[in-house]
Formats: C-alpha cells, structure tokens, sequence
C-alpha cells in the first residue's frame, strides 16, 4: 500500500449571480446531469455533492468533497439567501456575457457573498453562454471580465480567475471548479503564512 498521505477536505462553495445566467445549468453539467434548454426556476436553493481530485503544490494531493450550494438569484428569495453563506470557502460568481445587466450586478453579488460569509473571501468569476458569442448581438468581450478579476484580485491579494464557460457544451465547466479548488487553496496558503510571520513577530 502506498504510504502517500491523503487529505480529504469538504468544501462549502456557492454559486452566484443573477436569474438566468446559468448557475443550475453549470452546476448540473459539472455533476454530469447534462443541458436542457427548459428555464426551470431554482426555488430558494439546490444542493449538490461532487468529489474530485487536485493536486495542489503547497498542499500536495487532495480529495476534495464539494458541497455546491445553487443560490435563487431571484429578489424573492433576497431574505433566505444569507442563511446559503453561512461556511463557505469560495464562490463561483456568474454573469451572463449575451446579458450586460448581468454582468454589472457581479459587485453586488461579491459584496452579499462577503457580507454574508464572514469576509473577503476568494471567487471565480465566470463569465458563461460563450457557446451563444457571434450568435447574437452585443454579446460581451473576455476583456470585460478579464478587467474585472484583475481589479478583484488587487482589492482580494490573491488572483482573482475569470473562465468562460458554456454549460451548454460543456467548456470549461469542470476547469471552473479546478479554478475554484486553486483559489481556496491559494487563500489558505496566505493566511496560514500570515499566521506564522504574526507568531514570529
Ligand atoms: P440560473 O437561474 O442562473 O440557475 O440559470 P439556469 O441554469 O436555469 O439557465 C437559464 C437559461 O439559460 C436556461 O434556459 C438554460 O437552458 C440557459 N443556459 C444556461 N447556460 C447556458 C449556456 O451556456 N448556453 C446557452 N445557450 N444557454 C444556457
Ligand atoms: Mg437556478
């Protein structure tokens, strides 16, 4: 038997962003439930759990569980939403780049995000629907969200990713997740080393 250490962590992360953009699509296609083009309202909050492997070079090998919490971006549900926030690591925080509202309301997506779960927490920003780019009008460029991590990532200390993604192919929904694993792991790797030069002190 190999005497390899393993580390199983669980990790609470949320998904975020307005109505629409796509968070239960995404969530869905990463647990390998497929696509469906029928809009099927998220009420109050889904769940998912998902396992997965990384392999992070502070930390080494690493089983993570997910516990992915699909948040209504619905003003209905403005009330309940804290409660979601309540332990997690990290969130995914979803635009739409065919809807330009959608990407404006991402600070006021962070903003509940770090109000809720105790502080500046680290995030991925996704910028989802590429499949639908060239296909419609106005749709977003990469360089929107580009600018916008890079300034989260000034404002956080830790490099913000931006990843876009189509739930509806598939692209780079699983990458979204490893993104998400490195930026906690990163998080941690800051504060763990803040701790020691405090001791030192
Ligand atoms: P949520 O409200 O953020 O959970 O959004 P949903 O996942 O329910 O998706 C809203 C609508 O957008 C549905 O009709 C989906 O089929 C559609 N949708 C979600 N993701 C994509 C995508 O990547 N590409 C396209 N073309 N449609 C998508
Ligand atoms: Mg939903």
């Amino acid at each position: 038997m190999s005497s390899e250490k393993v580390r199983l962590v669980r990790f609470k992360v949320v998904l975020i962003g307005d109505g629409g953009v796509g968070k239960t699509s995404i969530a869905r296609r990463y647990l390998g439930q497929g696509f469906t083009t029928e809009y099927i309202k998220t009420v109050g909050a889904n769940f998912y759990i998902k396992k997965m492997t990384f392999n992070d070079n502070i930390f080494g090998r690493i089983f993570i569980e997910w516990s992915i919490w699909d948040l209504a971006g619905q003003p209905t549900w403005d009330q309940v939403r804290p409660l979601y926030y309540r332990g997690a690591k990290a969130a995914l925080v979803v635009f739409d780049i065919t809807n330009a509202r959608s990407y404006y309301n991402v600070p006021k997506w962070i903003s509940e995000f770090w109000r809720n779960s105790g502080g500046a927490l680290p995030f991925v920003l996704v910028g989802n629907k590429i499949d639908l780019r060239g296909k419609v009008e106005n749709a977003l460029p990469p360089q929107v969200g580009m600018k916008y991590a890079e300034m989260a990532s000034k404002q956080l200390g830790i490099k913000v990713p931006y990843i876009e993604t189509s739930a509806k192919t598939g692209e780079n929904v699983n990458e979204a997740f490893t993104h998400l694993a490195k930026v906690i792991l990163e998080f941690a790797a800051v504060k763990l080393r803040a701790r020691r030069l405090a001791k030192k002190s």
